[in-house]
């Protein structure tokens, strides 16, 4: 089974549909929120999730963007990108990302946007944070975003450590040890590569891979301007930051 594993996507359907070429033939798409929210796009890319059957959970601005939460929790940047997308959004867009649950399980393998501990929230950053993250996982495998960050924590015996792509793009999910993988941002990026990250995992054989692809970033930064998103959010893009 080969399934193709995106997070963060942030309404860019030009870096999403890059993704998806590049993956070529999948048995099922994945996703792990922030679906919508600092890109120009979100209609297009819930339509393209839709399309292609892919499922998955729902991340903070995804709650935002519908409603649901707060957007004082926001930075000013993501507050207007938030405000723009609620107003932008069409009725099946809002239904869709609405239905989106807080966590799933897909043949033995947990998905959720932040942590096991905190769904929407959490960032999985430091190897304490992993732990507990562990210690709430109720899988062997689980899949997180919301750093924008492609690497993975391992849990072997009691030690906690970790992958990153640029020591080993493919890695193995050996067992007994346990896993928590994320698979960077599709979207927006921020491990100082601008390019788009995806992660393809085989839960079956247990093996994954981190893949980047490239994509056209100064149509994206166009479309941005035209809609009046901010500064900020169209220039990062440029620098995977
Ligand atoms: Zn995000």
């Amino acid at each position: 089974m080969r399934v193709a594993v995106l997070s963060d996507i942030h309404a860019n359907l030009v870096a999403l549909d890059a993704v998806l070429a590049d993956a070529g033939p999948v048995d099922a798409v994945w996703h792990l929120g922030d679906v919508v929210g600092y890109g120009p796009d979100p209609d297009g890319v819930v339509e393209r999730l839709d399309e292609i059957g892919a499922v998955g959970v729902a991340g903070n601005h995804d709650r935002a963007a519908t409603g649901t939460i707060d957007i004082d929790w926001f930075n000013t940047d993501a507050r207007a990108a938030i405000v723009w997308t609620r107003a932008r959004i069409g009725a099946a867009t809002a239904e869709w990302l609405a239905a989106l649950p807080d966590t799933r399980t897909e043949t033995g393998v947990f998905l959720v946007h932040g942590s096991p501990a905190d769904p929407t929230w959490e960032y999985i950053l430091t190897a304490a944070l992993a732990r507990d993250g562990f210690a709430r996982l109720p899988t062997r495998i689980g899949l997180f975003g919301h750093t924008h960050l492609p690497m993975a924590w391992t849990l072997r015996g009691s030690a906690v450590g970790s992958i990153v792509p640029e020591d080993a793009p493919a890695a193995t999910l050996a067992e007994p040890d346990r896993y928590l993988v994320n698979p960077g941002s599709v979207g927006q990026p921020r491990d100082g590569d601008p390019r788009a990250s995806y992660l393809i995992l085989d839960p079956a054989q247990g093996v994954m891979s981190w893949h980047r692809v490239e994509y056209d970033i100064a149509a994206v930064q166009a479309a941005m301007r035209r809609a009046g998103l901010p500064g900020f959010l169209v220039s990062r893009l440029s620098v995977g930051f």
